[in-house]
């Protein structure tokens, strides 16, 4: 028994939601996704320790360049569209911009996640004049000293050299991607200059316990003041800063915030990675949420549209505890991922529930090494992980430059990017029938 299977008996499936808010037609999925990424390859230059997809090594069963073609052909067909590649550092791939210009020539439009290793003046030159193509630049820390601490030396000048290469190209609105982690949300401000300054757009994602995230989630993700203090600076800052769907558990403090208020794991999220398993979810690698894959009889769309486990995302979900909540509504109990890989219920809080009822269920959770693990490790051999038995691989000390608190970092080891997870605004060009 899975467990998902364990949750109460859904009921049969609702009639379809009437016309109304977008969010309730979401949860009853959708015949194409709005959201999916796809991982292109499990090869990186970087190690990045809270990597979700564990990358670092190709797969040699990565699909071939005609197997990818075939895919976007069934994308075009389906109507998906635009679709968020990453990895893996997905320009290592050698047939990289060939499968690019094969997706936007087939109505496929692609935003690809980058730490900007191969985004030279000429290449930025190229990309600033596709009208499909956007560009995510990942960044974890507004100075070199936070950033390189998890994405690993030299890899803030990487990003900030492309990003020069950018905006010298005149490739305006190109997305810097920051995952928001206890070191870097003092940086918020700084974040927010560096992209004014090169005509970027900030787009903030939540650090989830997924990939190698899993081993540093307890010493990266966001303190509970801190979350608070991030609720308050994207209020203020409202459409001007993306986050996709990283952030609507923080609604219950206050109202929603702008993006996709629900978990469209399996409805209108998914991920295809790079051996083409098709996952709920670019942060649920696990086979729990595996649904099938691209290579089996009737490609991604039969998995998309008839696989089980799909079928049963799509049936309404139990809340749980959560279903008493005043703020359900719009915190929905947050995101299965945290839940799945912190070891709590999925139909219990999110870890990080900001009434402090995820806190609690850590608190009680058994430590039995009955925690699941991510499925795939594709780290490089040649690079330690964190240490498993919680001592510190190195220290660091970084003084923010906003309020002065010293921050402790336990962390140190050359790096490599997150990849993309929800489109920043999923409801882009949807219009429903
Ligand atoms: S599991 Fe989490 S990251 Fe995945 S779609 Fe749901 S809320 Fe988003
Ligand atoms: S109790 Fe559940 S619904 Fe309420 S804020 Fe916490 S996670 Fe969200």
């Amino acid at each position: 028994m899975t467990l998902l299977d364990a949750r109460p008996e859904a009921p049969k499936p609702a009639p379809p939601p009437q016309p109304g808010r977008l969010v309730d037609l979401f949860e009853y999925g959708l015949d194409s996704p709005i959201c999916l990424t796809w991982e292109l390859t499990y090869a990186c230059n970087l190690s990045c320790v809270h990597c979700l997809s564990s990358s670092g090594r190709r797969d040699p069963r990565e699909l071939s360049t005609e197997e990818c073609k075939a895919v976007i052909d069934e994308l075009e067909r389906m109507q998906v569209f635009y679709v968020n590649i990453g990895g893996g550092e997905p320009t290592v791939r050698s047939d990289f911009w060939e499968l690019v210009d094969y997706a936007t020539a087939h109505k496929v439009g692609v935003k690809f996640s980058t730490n900007g290793v191969k985004i030279t003046p000429e290449v930025a030159q190229k990309l600033a004049g596709s009208d499909y193509v956007d560009v995510q630049i990942s960044l974890d820390g507004a100075t070199a000293e936070v950033n390189d601490y998890v994405r690993g030396p030299g890899s803030y000048a990487t990003a900030m050299r492309a990003m020069q290469n950018m905006k010298d190209a005149g490739f305006t609105g190109f997305k810097i991607s920051v995952v928001c982690t206890r070191q870097n949300i003092p940086q918020l401000d700084e974040f927010k200059a560096i992209a004014d300054e090169y005509g970027a757009q900030l787009r903030l994602t939540r650090l989830r316990p997924s990939g190698r995230g899993a081993d540093v989630w307890d010493e990266l993700h966001p303190l509970p003041e801190q979350q608070r203090e991030l609720y308050d600076w994207l209020v203020a800052h409202g459409e001007g800063v993306l986050t996709g769907d990283s952030f609507f558990h923080l609604s219950a403090y206050g109202s929603a915030l702008p993006g996709l208020n629900l978990c469209g794991a399996g409805r209108v999220v998914c991920l295809i990675d790079p051996i083409g398993d098709v996952y709920a979810c670019p942060f649920a690698i696990h086979d729990e949420f595996l649904a099938g894959n691209v290579r089996s009889e009737g490609g991604f769309q039969e998995v998309w549209r008839n696989s089980e486990l799909f079928t049963r995302l799509r049936t309404p979900q139990s809340g749980g505890a959560c279903t008493s909540c005043s703020f359900f509504d719009t915190c929905k109990g947050g995101c299965m991922a945290a839940k799945f890989f912190t070891g709590l219920p999925l139909d219990g809080p999110d870890p990080e529930c900001v009434r402090g009822f995820g806190e609690e269920a850590l608190e009680k959770r058994k430590m039995d090494g009955s925690i699941p693990k991510p499925d795939g490790d594709h780290s490089h051999s040649t690079v330690r992980g964190p240490r498993r038995d919680g001592r510190p691989i190195a220290t660091g000390l970084i003084t923010t430059k906003k309020r002065g608190i010293p921050i402790t970092l336990s962390l140190t080891r050359p790096d490599r990017p997150p990849v993309s997870a929800c489109e920043e605004n999923p409801l882009a060009g949807f219009t429903p029938n």
